[in-house]
């Protein structure tokens, strides 16, 4: 289980997302980032977000 909070893609927010794999949780931050914060994820972000998790 691998989860993430909406504040490590430099978010003020405390939403958590939750997944089975890296790649889940990243497609949930992504939509969850441009439904509730117009924010849309970058290559960039989402690189971050997999070492984050990975590490
Ligand atoms: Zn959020």
């Amino acid at each position: 289980m691998k989860n993430r909070l909406c504040s490590d893609v430099g978010l003020d927010c405390v939403a958590v997302v939750t997944a089975e794999t890296v790649e889940e949780v990243l497609a949930q931050v992504a939509a969850h980032a441009q439904e509730v914060h117009g924010v849309r994820v970058t290559a960039e972000m989402a690189e971050e977000i997999t070492e984050k998790i990975s590490g």
